[in-house]
This record gives C-alpha cells, structure tokens and sequence, in this order.
C-alpha cells in the first residue's frame, strides 16, 4: 500500500495498522484502520504514529498522494518539499530504494512503447484502442499505478477522469 509494489515480488503480505494498535487497541480490527502492506514497509513504519496529523506517515486511502508525494522518472520525491512527503518516504525508507526504482523503471520502459504507438498512430479508431491499453497499463491493477500515470502525463497522455 505504500510502496506499491506486489506482495508476490517480495514475501508475504502484511496486514498494516495504520493508527498503531499498540496505542489504540480499540481500532486494531476497524476495517478503516487496516491496510495490505508489504512485510518491509510494515517493519519501516512500526508503530510510528503523532498525535499531529502534520507528523503523520501518508495514508494512500485517505490522504491525497499527489499533494504530498511526486515522481521524477523512477525517483520519489516530496512534492514542492512538502514536509509530510519528505516524512513519509524518510520513515518507509522509501528514498532510492534500488529494487524499486528498477521495477519502475522497467515498467516505464514498456509504458514508453506504448505510449509511442499511441503518439503516431493518426487513424481515430486505433488511437482511441491504444489510449485504451496505455490506460490498462496504468490501473489499479498494476504495480507503480501511481509512478506511471506520472510518467504518462509527463510524455504527453491526457489523463482519464479516475486518474485525478
Ligand atoms: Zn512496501
């Protein structure tokens, strides 16, 4: 959930508490308060939690990424230097993650072929059925959704409504 890759690639899943239970024992079963996260962010996390939400880790089904968190290519950065970015990536240790910044740029590699097909394809129907694979490419489905609509905005894609 956080770092978006798949469970699969790395080990098993783990069933994240985003308000930690060891401080709130109340909400350890709230649906609300569970994620699927990978054993490493999971352990990086711990039971980091405060009380200001400024100071808090981002949660990807509340909070919006975009706000806080941007990628450059493969790299992760804080947006505009936004404090809860930058606290973010520095408790996950999700900064140049090596493992990571191959896996999208791998995927990105394979994003960019398809992109290309789509900016020379001039015949309407064939364009608006390679936006439609550019766009599957970039799912929910998929790992790095996030890194790569980024990348897909950035080479020039028009991005879907249920991307914003
Ligand atoms: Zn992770």
């Amino acid at each position: 959930m956080y770092c978006e890759s798949f469970m699969e690639d790395v080990s098993y899943g783990a069933v994240e508490h985003i308000a930690p239970k060891s401080r709130f024992p109340e909400r350890a079963l709230n649906w609300d308060n569970l994620g699927y996260s990978c054993p490493r962010c999971n352990t990086s996390k711990g039971a980091y939690w405060s009380d200001d939400i400024e100071l808090r880790v981002i949660d990807p089904y509340k909070d919006d990424v975009k706000r806080h968190l941007t990628f450059q290519g493969p790299a992760l950065f804080a947006k505009d230097g936004d404090s809860r970015g930058a606290l973010t990536i520095h408790k996950l240790k999700l900064k140049n993650l090596v493992p990571l910044l191959l896996g999208r740029m791998l995927r990105m590699e394979e994003l960019e072929r398809l992109i290309v097909l789509w900016l020379k394809e001039s015949r309407p129907e064939y364009k608006k059925l390679l936006a439609e694979i550019v766009e599957e490419a970039c799912s929910e489905d998929v790992e790095y959704t996030e890194a790569l609509r980024q990348f897909a905005e950035a080479r020039g894609f028009p991005p879907p409504p249920e991307w914003v």
